[in-house]
């Protein structure tokens, strides 16, 4: 760990009790990205960043960098960790954990993360096939509080990165269709891994250019994950959502909600449900 972060105190005495509730937070220790397939084309990271003027494919470290390990320093709670234990963290919602312009923080990254595993961690890679060379020499065959969740937003990215994924030494896996460009047939990945993947979220793609997700799709995907068990989420609707071969422009206040309404969702010890969505 660098020594420029203020770690929780490790000499050995009783944590203090911590009356504070669980929290969820965001955690984006680093921010930037490149696209690497149709799923980024309407990134709404870039979308963001081109609108302030921002460089959002300069991948650089973020002021919330030390996050996990800060420590209060004044109020009730001084001497506790700004995020009280039991907290999820949702992880790079604004790049990616496993991307190579990152590799000069992860290791201290990593070192954070072990030293909260008081808390869970949550984190979704479109870059599958850098994560085995890039886990902390101390993973072993995963750590219990991290779930590393892949994206797979059509058929040809499931066949290209769940066999690299499916292979990794991970305790917790979670595959994420969003957006959902195509169908995309999970049952032969869920019948050659069996109980590997411990759930799936499915989503349509929002913003302006808006691609539709056709809901044939997502029930196809669930038939899939309800025949063998797997937690389902159905996230969101997307903007553009083709239905019985109508077409339905839902707003963006809507598409959480509609999705939920759809009541597709089975439950499991899964996805958390409230990943963070743009
Ligand atoms: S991997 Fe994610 S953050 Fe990076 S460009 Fe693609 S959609 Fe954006």
């Amino acid at each position: 760990m660098n020594g420029q972060i203020p770690l929780i105190p490790g000499d050995g005495s009783p944590a203090p009790a911590d009356p504070r509730p669980p929290v969820s937070v965001s955690w984006n220790l680093w921010h930037g990205c490149t696209r690497v397939s149709p799923g980024c084309a309407h990134c709404y990271m870039f979308r963001r960043d081109e609108a302030i003027g921002g460089d959002p494919a300069t991948v650089r470290r973020t002021r919330a960098f030390d996050l996990p390990v800060r420590v209060l320093r004044s109020s009730a709670y001084a001497g506790l960790t700004k995020i009280p234990r039991g907290s999820v963290f949702y992880t790079c919602f604004s790049s990616d954990f496993f991307h190579r312009d990152a590799d000069q923080w992860r290791a201290e990254a990593w070192d954070m993360i072990r030293e909260r595993a008081d808390c869970s961690f949550f984190m979704i890679t479109k870059r599958p096939e850098r994560i085995a060379e890039h886990l902390p020499p101390d993973w072993g065959d995963g750590w219990d509080h991290v779930t590393v969740a892949v994206t797979c937003e059509n058929q040809a990215m499931a066949e290209k990165r769940l066999p690299v994924y499916l292979h990794l030494p991970l305790k917790r896996r979670a595959v994420m269709i969003e957006p959902m460009l195509s169908a995309v047939s999970l049952a032969p990945f869920f019948d050659a891994y069996p109980g590997a993947i411990a759930s799936v979220s499915v989503g349509g793609e929002s913003g302006p250019d808006a691609r539709p997700c056709d809901f044939a799709w997502v029930l196809d995907v669930r038939r899939a994950c309800a025949a063998r068990g797997v937690a389902f989420s159905y996230h969101q609707t997307g903007a553009l959502l083709y239905k019985d071969g109508r077409a339905y422009r839902v707003p963006r206040a809507l598409q959480h909600a509609q999705a939920r309404k759809a009541g597709l969702d089975i439950a499991g010890d899964g996805l958390p449900a409230d990943i963070p969505g743009e």
